[in-house]
């Protein structure tokens, strides 16, 4: 029994890791692949004659098969990592390897580092310049995609300052962010191509394509994290750390959130701190944590697990799975304030690392056909980081063969009001073109009351949908009519609130003009034009009386946004809308910045991190109030960084290019406040 299940798990770890490794299209999720890998090394160790030659458990990846790519011979052989799931089984690790180094273990501290999850690859660097790029193939032999590697501008051409070994391979991971990625399938839809997975599988594709130019419009990023070098080598470092600082000084990215542990239960803390607080904000995806002895002449003492295939003095911290399989028991359509309908999966209740998910995204009707998701299907459902979660693709063997599901058909009327929808030539998105839809009008609302907006604390999107499902209000400046009588009359809302959301909303009357155009929902006009346009006129009354050319003029603000601020204020309905406001004594006008006595006057600052007070638009708000820039990247032009907590790589790169660091305080006192 033992051996047909141990050959059965072979066979489908072999095929999963075919499918994962050479087609970059895997049929099995991470966390299954990972329990048969598990299963079946369980089964060897406590059965070792069912241990077979070309058993996965001693392999790294899959064979490089006959491809369109060269082969290429590694220096030394790229391996695999063992995993832990737990601190326990850190721990279990940990022994095993004072086995092996004794008290060398623990002296040597701990490196901690993301485990990215991307394409592993070995780029060749003679004598500082880059000659060969290889993926990791079956650990001995890669393929040579030095074309394609050449194309990504994270990896230096030729490395930075001195001190490399004439002949050294740095090795890293090619990954591309959850920002390039959704931006790339966007792109695909629309040129009518078959969208990609996950940004892994599409990165390792990139990697291996044919032609250098496909590669080079893939937003494939680079971190860098290991070496191998000819034996008699004399190395510029002599830990993990230093490697990593190394590197970093060669200008090969390295990624954010390392750490220097000097004991086991330090690294449990970072492992806790990567899962639940630091991995949600990474703009890329990990699937956990390595944990790597510092000192490199321990790992040599402690050396490769038999076979090669795992070094003993490194290990993937892995996290609870965060891809898991569900039936799609809905498509629910949204109605956006813009018109545009967002479909939306709705699921059988899944936990995910410790979540229960219920609904996930799917983007547009094109994705819908493309990935042919059927309600009933089984599909995958990953929920990464912030990012909200979303459905991977149907899972089709799941499929009943007699009774299979019907293909989803995009709508072709409002689901709120039965208005014919429209879709703009060239567009994804499909719109209810109706502005009376009375879906539209509460997304409107919505958004006028929201954070970024108006910001009337305490008036949740609940709330907004039951006042104006009672008729209590019907547009924005009704919302000022509000009393406190009128509101305590509302079911769950006692007295204390109502007279808590009366002040909210009298107080959100003294807004910026800027902001109450934003809440207004000029089309095309976002946060940041809101900002230009009432700096610029000063008061609504100057906007409203611009001319198209005159909005035009100014720096930021294209054609087309002019033409659609003017069509707005031409509107009958809209005027009336902003006469009623100013009647219940809205604000209209933008405070002028005194703007040659701005403390940051034509400073250019980064803000990263949580800040201790100031959220970050009020930050932003702060800054640009007393004449200086918010952007987005660090650069050697950037005055200065406020950092908040958990700051990531902007603060490393601050430091690097000796850019002034400092706090909230510190800002705060700089303008004065
Ligand atoms: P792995 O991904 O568990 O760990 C080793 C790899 O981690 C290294 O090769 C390297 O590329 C990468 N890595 C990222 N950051 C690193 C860092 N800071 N330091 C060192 N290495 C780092 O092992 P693997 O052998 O690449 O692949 C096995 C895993 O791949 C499985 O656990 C599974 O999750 C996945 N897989 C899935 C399927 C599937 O069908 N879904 C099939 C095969 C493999």
């Amino acid at each position: 029994m033992s051996a047909a299940r141990a050959a059965w798990l072979r066979e489908a770890l072999e095929r999963a890791s075919r499918e994962y490794y050479v087609l970059d299209r895997p049929v099995l999720s991470d966390a299954e692949y990972d329990k048969l890998f598990r299963e079946l090394r369980d089964l060897e160790r406590a059965h070792p004659e069912l241990r077979t030659a070309d058993s996965p458990t001693l392999r790294v990846g899959a064979e490089v098969g006959a491809t369109h790519l060269a082969k290429h011979a590694h220096l030394v052989p790229m391996g695999s990592l063992n995993n832990a799931f737990s601190d326990e089984e850190l721990e279990d690790w940990a022994s095993s390897g004072r086995d092996v180094a004794g008290s060398d273990f623990d002296r040597s501290g701990f490196c901690c580092e993301l485990k990215i999850d991307g394409a592993a690859i070995s780029l060749t660097y003679k004598d500082g310049v880059l000659v060969t790029g290889a993926t990791r193939g079956n650990g001995t032999v890669g393929e040579d995609v030095t074309a394609n590697v050449r194309t990504i501008r994270d990896i230096p051409l030729k490395l930075a300052g001195a001190r490399w070994p004439s002949l050294i391979e740095i090795r890293g991971e090619v990954y591309m962010t959850f920002d390039g990625f959704e931006k790339m399938n966007v792109e695909r839809v629309k040129l009518g191509e078959p969208v990609f997975a996950n940004p892994r599988n599409s990165a390792a594709g990139a990697l291996r394509q044919k032609d250098p130019l496909v590669t080079a419009k893939r937003p494939l990023r680079f971190f860098g994290y290991a070496y191998a070098v000819p034996g008699t080598t004399t190395l510029p470092f002599t830990t993990q750390w230093e490697l990593l600082e190394t590197l970093a000084g060669w200008c090969i990215p390295v990624a954010p959130h390392r750490a220097l542990c000097t004991s086991l239960p330090d690294v449990h803390a970072w492992a806790h701190a990567l899962e639940t607080a630091h991995r949600a904000k990474l703009a890329f995806a990990i699937d956990g944590g390595v944990v790597k002895v510092n000192v490199l002449a321990t790992q040599d003492e402690l050396g490769s697990t038999a076979g090669g295939r795992e070094p003993r003095w490194a290990i993937a911290r892995k996290f609870v799975p965060d891809v898991a399989e569900t039936r799609l028991v809905d498509i629910e359509i949204q109605v956006g304030r813009t018109g545009v309908l967002t479909p939306r999966a709705v699921l059988d209740p899944v936990e995910i690392g410790g979540t229960t998910v219920t609904y996930a995204t799917l983007h547009n009707f094109d994705l819908i056909a493309e990935k042919d998701l059927r309600i009933g299907d089984f599909v995958q459902v990953k929920r990464a980081g912030e990012v909200i979660p979303q459905v991977l693709g149907p899972v089709p063997e799941k499929r009943d063969k007699e009774d299979s599901p019907k293909p989803f058909r995009a709508p072709t009327k409002c689901p709120e009001c039965g208005t014919p929808v429209v879709r703009a030539e060239g567009e994804v998105a499909v719109r209810c073109p109706n502005e009376l839809c009375p879906a539209r009008h509460l997304e409107e609302l919505i958004h006028f009351t929201a954070r970024g907006a108006m910001d009337i604390r305490g008036l949740s999107e609940q709330r907004v949908r039951q006042l104006l499902e009672a008729g209590l209000i019907s547009d924005p400046a009704t919302l000022c009519d509000l009393t406190e009588d009128v509101l305590a009359a509302m079911p769950r809302l006692v007295d204390k609130s109502a007279q808590q959301l009366v002040e909210a909303i009298e107080t959100s009357k003294s807004q910026p003009l800027s902001r109450l155009l934003f809440g207004l929902g000029v089309p095309d006009v976002g946060e940041e034009t809101a900002k230009l346009l009432a700096r610029r006129f000063g008061t609504m009354q100057a906007l409203k009386a611009a001319s198209t050319e005159e909005i035009e003029g100014i720096h930021g603000v294209g054609p087309s946004i002019a033409a659609s601020v003017s069509a707005w204020f031409a509107s009958v309905e809209n005027r009336a809308l902003v006469k009623a406001l100013v009647k219940r004594g809205v604000n209209t006008t933008e405070p002028q910045r005194a703007e040659a006595e701005g403390a940051l006057l034509g400073k250019k600052i980064v803000i990263t991190g949580t800040l201790p007070t100031l959220g970050r638009s009020e930050a932003k708000d702060l800054v640009e109030g007393a004449g200086g820039k918010v952007t987005d990247s660090v650069s050697k032009n950037t005055d200065f960084l406020v950092v908040g907590a958990e700051a990531g790589s902007k603060l490393d790169k601050a430091k690097a290019l000796g850019v002034d660091v400092i706090d909230e305080a510190e800002l705060l006192r700089r303008i004065g406040r």
